[in-house]
């Protein structure tokens, strides 16, 4: 069996334009979505996420702010931001780009963006609700791949799914939602005993965990359903090019459905962070 590709692009340009109509309907009431992006330091990966966020609010007519600190600033100057932002109503989403230097606490920081307007759904109020099963903002990774498993109406109640990483962007997050949807919900982590005999039971695999081609054609259980969330940077030697966690081109010959990386869950992530806070400006237009 060849894998179909579940194409994360194609499904992105798809969904923003049913954005895009709906931010056009908030600019009839005088009202542009706006996200607000802080960034930290100098990282390249960090500045390249910045900068395709940044890009895609401009493509959907949506408002953006950009705020660049030094790696070495003071942390007192980010939280008088972020208080400015939270009052001001023009603002509809606050979003600070993940990892800080090491003078932030990023519980903190995170703490510190109002609830109503954390569109990446970090704070600890949004990750409460979303345990309860009543998500304000759900993370943009994990709501990104619910989404490209319902545009293929894949079947999750009842269904095994083995999510292998824990972080609280990714993992956890997005066992929650897949919980929520009545999947069976197993997570794996580096301590995990036998990784893949838990893989080999799962009809739906998730792929979060930041090392290259990690999940291999024999830990996938012919006719699964893989989502590759991993985007790592392969070494020079190796063509310095971006993949995935997943051993793609061995795993396709096994899956029934698979994401490329790129092309896959990356783009699906910042359409989503788009719908959140297109969803923030509805909210706040209603009030
Ligand atoms: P993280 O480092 O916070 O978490 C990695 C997880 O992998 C941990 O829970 C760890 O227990 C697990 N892990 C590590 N080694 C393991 C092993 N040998 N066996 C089993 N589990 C192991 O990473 P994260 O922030 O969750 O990101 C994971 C990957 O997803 C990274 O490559 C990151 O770049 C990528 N990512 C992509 C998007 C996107 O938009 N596509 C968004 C966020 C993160």
């Amino acid at each position: 069996m060849t894998a179909r590709i579940l194409d994360g692009n194609a499904l992105s340009a798809k969904v923003r334009s049913q954005l895009a109509a709906r931010a056009a309907a908030l600019a009839a009431r005088a009202v542009q979505p706006c996200l607000a992006v802080l960034l930290v330091g100098e990282s390249p990966a960090s500045a390249v996420y910045v900068r395709n966020k940044v890009k895609a609010c401009e493509t959907a007519g949506m408002r953006s702010l950009r705020y660049d600190y030094a790696a070495d600033v003071d942390p007192a100057p980010v939280f008088e931001r972020i208080a400015a932002l939270n009052a001001d109503p023009a603002v509809h989403g606050i979003l600070v780009q993940l990892p800080l230097p090491a003078q932030f606490d990023t519980e903190t920081v995170l703490s510190s963006i109002s609830p109503d307007k954390d569109v990446d759904g970090f704070h600890a109020v949004n990750t409460g609700l979303l345990m309860q099963g009543h998500p304000a903002f759900i993370p943009c990774t994990p709501y990104g791949v619910m989404e490209m498993l319902k545009s293929e109406n894949v079947p999750l109640k009842g269904a095994e799914a083995v999510i292998i990483g824990r972080s609280n962007i990714v993992g956890k997050p997005m066992a929650m939602l897949l919980l929520q949807a009545s999947a069976t919900v197993t997570v794996c982590h580096s301590q995990t005993k036998d990784l893949a005999g838990h893989c080999r039971r799962a009809d739906i695999l998730v792929a979060a965990i930041g090392k290259p081609r990690f999940v291999k054609a024999d830990m996938v259980k012919p006719g699964a359903v893989v989502i590759d969330v991993g985007i790592n940077r392969l070494p020079e030697a190796e063509g310095g090019k971006l993949c995935g966690d997943v051993d793609f081109e061995a795993v396709k010959e096994v899956a029934s459905l698979i994401t490329p990386v790129p092309g896959g869950v990356g783009p699906m992530t910042i359409t989503m962070l788009l719908a959140n806070t297109i969803e923030s400006a509805e909210r706040a237009a209603r009030q």
